[in-house]
């Protein structure tokens, strides 16, 4: 039998916050609760040192992995290695993020097949356990029931989260989290039951063997660039927890902490637009934009062909609607005249040599 998740309980209370979205109909009330409340506690930091050892090893050979790269393995594995970087990350981001964790849009089954497969070839855990984490972190970002909480600095948001012992806090809410649409899926079921046989041999041994068998590629070469491959990766995903949850720009919702971050989107193919999507997670774009979003065009290119559809967007009015209500003003305009100015911009504008009418 397929593991059940548990029958959904009432959320056991934390005192009663906001989780820090706002709805349309909400009024904005940040002000008036006390900032101490969304404080971190000072709980002791239980360290993991098997996980440390791990990663201590895993960013060794992950290091001599891009040495490998540039200066001896052949260029078809390096052009294999960035290939199977971008499948991986698409795992993730049109996977395990965009249709499995928010359920931004559907897909057939060959797509899903296409993800699971790429997601596994990631291992970030499997769908089932990366969807849970992430729904925990979108209802109660930044609090102490937000695995990756980035109010605890940078360090920890990034990858000491992964370091140290959960919060109970994490624990307790991550058990309240509905995930019966994901047990659901067969597909996700079985990734999830044979995840510690099908993730050593999709992540590490085939990508490890591919290069050898089909031209002669050494093994050490092989090795160390998947590591190498696999660890970039890895930083690439953890970015979005950490600097877009830090620096850049807040056009659509000023009162939370994820921003707009043009340098993670990059690197995570299109996940860096992080204010607009911790404001509308529902957003299949996950972006008001189409810019620096491989996802994205991937996602289209699928809908295309009709394997991917019912694909979720805010519209244009609500945007700006939100932008204006909640925005930090830094929402782009192409200039004077442009819809989205403000109000305020418009008539505060000192305007020189002006002619009277
Ligand atoms: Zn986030
Ligand atoms: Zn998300």
């Amino acid at each position: 039998m397929p593991p059940r998740p548990r029958e959904k309980q009432p959320l056991p209370s934390l005192p009663a916050l906001p989780t820090g979205n706002l709805d349309e109909q909400d009024e904005i009330i940040t002000e008036k609760i006390p900032q101490s409340a969304y404080e971190p506690d000072n709980r002791p930091i239980e360290i993991v040192w098997k996980n440390v050892l791990v990663f201590i090893i895993l960013h060794s050979v992950a290091l001599y992995g891009l040495f490998v790269m540039v200066f001896s393995a052949q260029w078809l594995s390096a052009l294999y290695t960035i290939i199977l970087y971008q499948m991986g990350a698409f795992g993730i981001t049109g996977g395990a993020h965009r249709l499995w964790a928010h359920r931004s849009y559907k897909a057939k089954w060959p797509l899903k097949l296409i993800l699971v497969l790429c997601q596994t070839l990631a291992h970030q855990n499997s769908v089932i356990e990366w969807a849970r984490d992430h729904r925990v972190h979108h209802k109660f970002q930044e609090t102490d029931a937000d695995p990756h909480n980035a109010k605890r600095g940078f360090f920890f948001s990034h990858m000491g989260w992964l370091l140290c012992k959960k919060h109970q806090e994490v624990k307790t809410k991550g058990k309240g989290i509905d995930l019966s649409d994901l047990y659901a899926e067969p597909l996700l079921r079985l990734q999830h039951k044979y995840f510690m046989v099908l993730m050593p041999f999709g992540c590490f041994v085939l990508p490890t063997l591919l290069p050898m068998v089909l031209w002669g590629e050494t093994f050490v070469n092989a090795f160390c660039l998947n590591m190498f491959r696999y660890v970039f990766s890895l930083h690439a995903t953890w970015l979005v927890n950490s600097a877009a949850h830090m620096w850049g720009s807040k056009p659509y919702d000023s009162h939370i902490n994820p921003t707009e971050n043009r340098f993670v989107s990059i690197f995570a193919i299109g996940e860096g637009w992080h204010n607009f999507h911790h404001t509308f997670p529902w957003d299949y774009k996950a972006a008001e934009f189409g810019n620096i979003n491989w996802s994205l065009k991937i996602i289209n290119f699928f809908a295309r062909i009709g394997w991917a559809y019912d694909l979720k967007t805010v519209s244009p009015e609500m945007i700006k609607k939100r932008v204006q209500r909640t925005g930090d003003g830094s929402h782009e305009i192409w200039g004077w005249g442009d819809k989205d100015q403000t109000k305020e911009n418009y008539e505060s504008a000192v305007i020189i040599n002006k002619k009277e009418e």
